[in-house]
């Protein structure tokens, strides 16, 4: 059973599945991109859900106290 199982999106009410997304952030002036990111997306339109703890280590990836897997032309992370 997924996190999402159950869960209705809050806008259209469609069904959330659970899925990886590659997520750009802009961080000070640089774009980042993380990819294999856990989420809740909506089948209907398409809005994207985080749980809290991914949100967490998302700050924590973007303040640099994860290194870098690779990078291209933009520092690549992967969760
Ligand atoms: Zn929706």
């Amino acid at each position: 059973m997924s996190f999402w199982e159950g869960e209705d999106c809050e806008y259209c009410g469609g069904r959330i599945v659970e899925k990886r997304v590659d997520l750009h952030r802009k961080i000070n002036g640089k774009y980042v991109l993380i990819e294999n990111v856990p989420a809740g997306v909506c089948r209907e339109c398409g809005t994207r859900y985080y749980a809290a703890n991914v949100l967490k280590t998302l700050e924590e990836t973007i303040h640099g106290r994860r290194k870098a897997q690779q990078e291209v032309l933009v520092p690549v992370y992967a969760l």
